[in-house]
């Protein structure tokens, strides 16, 4: 195993983290030594292998989750006044995406037993100003959205998946998320199944969508990076982001997509082992992410007591975590706030359990046995 894998603490303290493979520093060391640090060869070389991944002709990097998904609202053309339906259960992320653009977040509620948003949920929260919908692939469930598509076609509805939690996750047809559907966003954030870093990417459908989202992420120009190298000006078109992807960024990301078989089952292992472990513990609801389809994020439980069980697990030194404080109750979103019964109560049961490629079945089980103990 790498060095740059050395922990603190034993590998239950922490509820997440990155999982290198060794060859990381050197290839970042490589992208030192050619002095190109902005969008280059290295990034475009990470977007074609993201491509053939996922079995699509294109994909566009950029600087992280968030941007993906600004990019992508703007891709689809929403803006000021438009209506997003998004769930309340996600990473602010993801609204604060919605709100950059000036579009008015719609929240959805759950179904707890997934904490995805489907197609139920999100024909509940359409209104006449729908212009897209949002729904997060929590935990790396590959939701269906067919029927969803079904009902918004020939309607102005974008469908945009946050695909945060979902990279590698396979659909019934055994398709990879982001390999159907309108526009995909990945994180490639610290602590996600590959990380950069820092990092994002959008899988767009049409190559018009890969041209706006590329001018998008490069504040508005016309001009790649390599033209602009060539060329003795440049010309912006339209609005735009500082949000490509540092070719440090992208290096470490093409290490670890050479491994994300690796990951994916090793992820898949430890999400078996912990349920195994929970299921003979009374009162506790393990969330669906659909293992033997999915590569799954993380590890959601919902259960009584949540405040005791918290702190208790936390003054072990296990790494507890809640995912995510509903964001329709967040002061920033209050003007959007509407009752969403479910979402409020699994808002106050949901826990998450360490987990990452670092555990072992033993660690899970530690992790077990100190979640009986605290609900005894
Ligand atoms: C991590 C995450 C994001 C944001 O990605 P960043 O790369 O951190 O900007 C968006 N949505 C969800 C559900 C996430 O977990």
């Amino acid at each position: 195993m790498s060095d740059l894998n050395r922990l603190a603490g034993a590998p239950y303290a922490q509820n997440a983290r990155p999982f290198f493979h060794g060859e990381e520093a050197d290839a970042v060391g490589e992208v030192m030594a050619s002095g190109q640090f902005g969008h280059g060869e290295v990034t475009e070389e990470f977007e074609r292998a993201l491509a053939s991944y996922l079995g699509v002709p294109d994909v566009v990097a950029v600087a992280s989750g968030t941007t993906a998904l600004q990019i992508a609202l703007a891709v689809a053309s929403v803006g000021p006044g438009d209506e997003v339906v998004v769930p309340s259960m996600t990473f602010c992320a993801t609204v604060q995406a919605i709100c950059a653009t000036g579009a008015l977040p719609r929240f959805a509620e759950v179904d707890p037993r997934t904490m995805c948003t489907g197609s139920d949920e999100i024909e509940e929260a359409l209104t006449p100003r729908t212009r897209a919908v949002l729904p997060v692939l929590y935990g790396g469930r590959a939701v269906d959205l067919s029927r969803t598509r079904d009902e918004l076609a020939g309607r102005d509805v974008a469908v945009i998946e946050d695909a945060a939690h979902a990279f590698g996750s396979r659909r019934a047809d055994g398709q990879r998320v982001g390999a159907t559907g309108e526009l995909t966003c990945f994180s490639f954030g610290p602590i996600k199944t590959l990380t950069c870093g820092q990092g994002g990417a959008i899988v767009p459908r049409t190559e018009e969508d890969a041209e706006r989202a590329r001018r998008m992420r490069l504040l508005g120009m016309i001009e790649s990076p390599v033209q602009r190298a060539r060329s003795i000006s440049y010309t912006v078109d339209g609005p735009g982001l500082r949000a490509h992807l540092s070719q440090i960024n992208a290096a470490i990301g093409l290490v670890q997509l050479r491994h994300i078989d690796e990951v994916a089952s090793a992820r898949r292992i430890l999400w078996t082992q912990y349920e195994q472990g929970l299921k003979d513990l009374p009162g506790v609801d393990l969330v669906d992410v659909g293992v033997s389809a999915s590569v799954p994020s993380m590890l959601a439980i919902h259960i009584p007591h949540r405040e005791h069980v918290f702190t208790t697990l936390r003054d072990q030194g296990i790494g507890v975590g809640t995912h995510y404080p509903p964001n329709h109750l967040q002061p920033a979103f209050a003007p959007w706030h509407r009752s969403l019964p479910l979402t409020e109560r699994i808002g106050r049961r949901n826990l998450t359990l360490p987990f990452h490629p670092l555990m072992s079945g033993h660690d899970a089980q530690i992790v077990v046995d100190a979640l009986a103990g605290a609900l005894r």
